[in-house]
């Protein structure tokens, strides 16, 4: 395939999506209704025929199995680091798996430290096996795979552990959590390995996610019993029956202190912006169907009856999932696992990524191959992952403030992103000028941190 075409596509489809987003926020300025909703109709025809490029030509196939090579090399290079030969002499990252927080911030946890010991050429080791653990009386291996076939006693015996630095020569190091360290260590993300940066950068539009992903697949490898419950909540969802939309709807203990309250109609409306784009890009009528994961029990039966239309499944056990002292049952812990890997596996997600649980069914979507980074309506921030290095864009257009709270950009000024308000502008900062306030984000492109990462050098293309 051309990697220019691809990027080109890409960018197009990006340009048009932010052109979307500025429209359907001015809508209520355009006094007359019929010119609103031809202007939101046209825009929804136009972003149906730029996704119908990505099927057009005859390399969709190939651009996938890319992906997917690239996802297997390094599920590869993760098993080599995790599975070392003698278990004794194994360079290891110590990671203390009970942070005081929920599954999710518990599991970006681990994930950081895995990317630490990746970068670092070290085997990742969970604390005691991970056997004291809040969310399951059996620990880790409750539920997952063990991360690798040496033991904790194997690999750590009674050595004793030095604090993780990069250049570290000790054969045992521990990571604190990321909120507390001083110096951010150089490969957090949104890091990724430069030997990849060519092919991800045009097949993905987001590859630290990707990257990212990668290390979550690793860790959340079910056991058995884990897959028996999983096969059974998938057998009552119809995967087959044509495409269907997860929204995570996060409520209870996270509104007014971490995140705003969202109505269930502001959820749908992008889930029906979605299906109204797919049925131009697939010239066909689509049954609507959604899959609604939640803390929240009121939100499932709310949806049923708002959307008679719309076929409605959800979470099975939401009243046990529900536990804002973050302590829980077993099947608590299920519901949780079960409801992140069914948003991984639709063919679209709607949520809040302020939520934890949602960024995990996004990331696990990209290892999952379902996704090329674009496939998500987030209502409130755009995609980070906890402790991150600044997220950084590029202009590629310059920009005069236009009104109030904008700000001045130049070609080739270096933005730090804090957020996309979805209206056709981003907030950041311009670090060349200082100055902090919106651009239209149609003007930048990203600006990725690259890097050499040790334990990738055998699978460069
Ligand atoms: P965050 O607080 O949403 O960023 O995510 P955390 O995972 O750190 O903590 C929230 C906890 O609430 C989760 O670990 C779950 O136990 C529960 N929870 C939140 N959203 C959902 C959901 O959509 N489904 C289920 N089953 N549980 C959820």
């Amino acid at each position: 395939f051309n990697r220019n075409l691809s990027s080109a596509r890409r960018l197009l489809d990006d340009r048009i999506r932010e052109m979307f987003y500025y429209l359907h926020a001015q809508k209520s300025t355009i006094s007359d209704e019929i010119t609103a909703a031809h202007v939101e109709e046209q825009m929804i025809s136009l972003m149906g025929a730029s996704e119908r490029l990505d099927d057009a030509d005859q390399f969709a196939d190939t651009r996938s199995e890319t992906l997917a090579k690239i996802a297997s090399d390094i599920q590869k290079s993760i098993e080599n680091l995790q599975n070392p030969s003698v278990c004794k002499n194994a360079r290891a990252l110590l990671c203390n798996l009970d942070k005081e927080c929920g599954f999710g911030c518990q599991l970006h946890h681990v994930s950081y430290c895995f990317i630490m010991a990746f970068a670092t050429s070290r085997t990742l080791v969970l604390r005691r096996d991970g056997t004291t653990w809040r969310y399951s009386t059996n620990g880790w291996s409750a539920v997952f795979m063990p991360l690798s076939n040496c033991t904790y006693e194997e690999i750590i015996a009674n050595e004793q552990s030095a604090t993780f630095t990069e250049q570290s020569e000790s054969r045992i190091v521990t990571l604190g959590i990321v909120d507390g360290l001083s110096n951010k260590p150089l490969f957090l993300p949104l890091a990724f390995p430069s030997t990849l940066s060519k092919e991800l950068t045009s097949l993905h539009s987001n590859p630290p996610v990707f990257f990212v992903g990668q290390f979550l697949a690793y860790l959340m490898r079910t056991n058995e019993p884990t897959e028996e419950k999983l096969r059974s909540v998938y057998r009552a969802i119809p995967f087959d029956k044509g495409p269907i939309v997860g929204l995570q709807v996060r409520r209870t203990d996270k509104i007014g202190t971490e995140a705003a309250f969202h109505k269930v109609e502001e959820y749908m409306k992008w889930t029906e912006f979605w299906f109204r784009v797919q049925e131009r890009r697939l010239s066909a009528n689509l049954t609507r169907r959604i899959f609604v994961a939640t803390d929240d029990p009121t939100v499932v039966p709310e949806a049923k009856k708002l959307y008679p239309q719309y076929e409605v499944y959800g979470s099975t056990d939401i009243a046990k999932t529900a536990q804002l002292s973050h302590r829980y049952t077993d099947a608590s812990l299920i519901g949780v696992i079960s409801d992140i890997f069914v948003l991984s596996k639709m063919d679209y997600l709607v949520c809040t990524f302020s939520s934890q649980v949602c960024r995990m069914g996004y990331e696990l979507r990209q290892a999952a191959g379902k996704d090329d980074g674009t496939k998500f309506h987030s209502l409130d921030d755009i995609y980070y992952f906890g402790g991150q290095h600044p997220h950084e864009q590029v202009a590629v257009e310059a920009h005069k403030p236009e009104r109030r709270g904008e700000i001045e950009l130049k070609v080739g000024d270096r933005i730090g992103i804090a957020g996309n308000h979805w209206d056709g502008f981003s907030k950041g900062q311009n670090r060349r000028t200082g100055a902090d306030g919106l651009y239209p984000s149609y003007k930048v492109v990203e600006f990725w941190r690259t890097l050499d990462y040790k334990a990738l050098s055998g699978c460069e293309d």
